[in-house]
């Protein structure tokens, strides 16, 4: 039972925790916790076409990322809890703004309400589940046939640098196994008017002062997938949660690493990729969200 939540194994961090009344590392318990509903327009652009992408954005995390741009509902778990109904009752709402697809950010944790929504009500738009790809197989396999589109990070390559930053080493191991299951899963992309409909977006952060680890990061998944599926190197690193204590993470940065990371890119003959401009690293890029803090 890989989405039990009475013995919590759902992602790779296998606390086996009671979530009926305890939390894990991702902070939150089986109640489902929300921060935000509403249309976003600066996903990739095959992502959030002109009307938006429908993106929901769930509290809590089960990467802890000292440097995550979302700080204040992944780790502070700022939120609203909602049932399943409520849950599918936002998601009709942004169909009814036209949104262009139903955009599910962080959703790992709470897998099994979002395949349980997505068996009482499936959207006439496309499905996005849009993670840090720290997931385990058994439970990607559980919402086959009920997500379209995946939208992985994939965040490191070094173990080193992935157990000083996120706490886990084995981060690009098991991020590299999600992401084939994922691709098992849709297939390589199919994009409509300009809108991805089925298929795997590859993500990537550029951090400050790793440019090393992100062109290991993109030959790795390059030698895995080639031009199977789409790419995004990111450029909108801005240091926010405990990033000012992890030099070289204090800093914005660097055009000219973000260039040599991108050069590298092409070098290798990278075609379906989406590059940034540098001066997007801002952090208008944050949405607001709703919710309180929960007290522990
Ligand atoms: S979903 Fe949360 S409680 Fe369950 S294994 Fe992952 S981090 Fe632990």
């Amino acid at each position: 039972m890989s989405l039990d939540v009475t013995k919590c194994e759902i992602c790779p961090n296998k606390c086996g925790v009671d979530r009926r009344i305890a939390t894990g590392v991702c902070g939150v318990n089986a109640d489902i916790r929300i921060a935000r509903a509403d249309l976003h327009f600066w996903e990739e652009p095959i992502v959030s076409g002109e009307k938006g992408s429908g993106t929901i954005f769930f509290s809590g995390c089960n990467l802890r990322c000292v440097f995550c741009q979302n700080y204040e509902i992944s780790t502070l778990r700022r939120g609203k809890t909602v049932t399943v109904d409520e849950l599918i009752v936002e998601i009709k709402n942004l169909e009814e703004k036209g949104a262009e697809n139903i955009n599910f950010v962080t959703p790992t944790h709470y897998a099994y309400a979002v395949k349980e929504a997505l068996e009482k009500y499936k959207p006439r738009i496309p499905v996005v589940y849009n993670t840090s790809a720290y997931e385990s197989v058994s439970t990607l396999k559980e919402l086959e046939g009920l997500v379209d589109v995946y939208l992985p990070d994939f965040k490191y390559y070094s173990s080193v640098l992935s157990k000083s930053l996120s706490g886990r080493s084995d981060y690009a191991e098991v991020a590299l196994n999600a992401i084939k299951e994922m691709f098992r899963q849709v297939g390589e992309p199919t994009v409509e008017n300009g809108l991805i409909k089925k298929g795997v977006i590859i993500r990537h952060l550029v951090l400050p002062g790793n440019v090393e680890d992100s062109v290991n990061v993109l030959k790795t998944v390059y030698a895995e997938f080639g031009e199977k599926v789409w790419y995004s190197i990111m450029s909108q690193y801005f240091p926010s949660g405990r990033a000012k204590e992890y030099p070289p993470l204090d800093r914005r940065l660097k055009g000219v690493e973000y260039k040599a990371v991108v050069a590298k890119a092409e070098k290798m003959g990278m075609n379906n990729c989406f590059i940034q401009e540098t001066s997007s690293a801002k952090e208008e890029y944050v949405p607001e969200f709703f919710g309180d803090y929960p007290k522990k």
